[in-house]
């Protein structure tokens, strides 16, 4: 299928490519083939404990990568100059041991960036990056998660405390520009100002997030700025105070959005809808209030009334 493609043919139906690179990925669980041969090549990898009781390990990596190697080895016959894509996720996040990958393959290993303010979690995902990195010339894209908090809540039906973190989207974006990353993919739940500092960030690394910050709450608020870019900051910090992110409502209201801080919290918001002059930043600020801070404060409200 991958040499019909690059030979031009269409592609079928649930198989992805692009250009020169022909995916190669499972679909995602981890219900993989029970026959004999299947078993013994799981049994070798199984034994790779990297990453152990983390959502991204290594116990799935020579099985699929061993997949993904033959794929590759028969289509560089052919085709020399095109790439067989894979992804580096969950059960399969950490390069395989003992297997020399072929070069024309490509990997994007799935980073949890919004696990940024978690050191387990994040330890471990640099863990696998740097390995993948170690593999001098392999061409690295990366998938980035933008799904926590919120995609638990959604699909739990309850609403969460937010997080946002300009210094680690600062600080990643400017780790892949250095590390030669080639491409992102952002999946997830992106908010307002962090997805675009992120893409700022990519356009010029140069870029300082505070500026950058700073540049658009006075544009976006005007008036209203100072009380709303706080407002914004003190999520933030609550996160990386705490150390974690609100993906259960346990965490969510009582670890991060207690009453004290909900209390300060309000305040930013309410003293920002005294300090609007425009209709343009009354508008914003309704925006912020209704969208992020009235969110949660049903979010607490209904965690209490449970
Ligand atoms: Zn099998």
């Amino acid at each position: 299928m991958a040499r019909d493609y690059f030979d031009g043919k269409e592609l079928p139906e649930g198989l992805k490519a692009m250009g020169d690179y022909f995916a190669v990925v499972p679909d995602d669980n981890a219900s993989w083939c029970e026959c004999d041969r299947c078993r013994e090549v799981l049994a070798i990898s199984r034994q790779d404990k990297r990453g152990e009781g983390f959502f991204s390990n290594a116990s799935s990596s020579y099985y699929i990568f061993n997949f993904v190697n033959q794929v590759a080895k028969e289509v560089r016959k052919t085709h020399p100059d095109k790439f067989v894509a894979a992804l580096a996720y969950a059960s399969y996040a950490y390069p395989p041991k003992s297997l020399k990958l072929e070069p024309n393959v490509s990997v994007a290993p799935c980073l949890h960036t919004c696990y940024g303010y978690d050191k387990k979690t994040f330890a471990n995902d640099m863990a696998l990056y740097n390995s993948w990195l170690a593999d001098k010339g392999r061409r690295i894209y990366l998938w980035n998660y933008f799904h926590h908090p919120m995609e638990p809540a959604i699909i739990g039906k309850w609403n969460c405390f937010p997080c946002f973190m300009p210094d680690v989207i600062s600080r990643e974006v400017k780790r892949y520009h250095k590390d030669g990353v080639r491409g992102v993919f952002l999946c997830g739940i992106g908010t307002q100002l962090d997805y675009y500092l992120y893409m700022q960030t990519a356009f010029n690394v140069e870029t300082d997030y505070k500026k950058l910050v700073s540049e658009f709450f006075s544009r976006y608020f005007g008036a209203a700025s100072e009380p709303m870019k706080r407002f914004y900051y003190r999520i933030s910090e609550i996160n990386r105070e705490e150390g974690v992110v609100g993906t259960t409502r346990e965490v969510s209201w009582l670890r991060l959005g207690t009453e004290e801080r909900m209390k300060e919290l309000g305040g930013y918001v309410e003293k920002a809808v005294t300090l609007v002059t425009t209709d343009l930043e009354r508008k914003r600020v309704d925006t912020w209030k209704k969208g992020v801070w009235e969110y949660m404060k049903t979010g607490r409200d209904q965690f209490r009334a449970k």
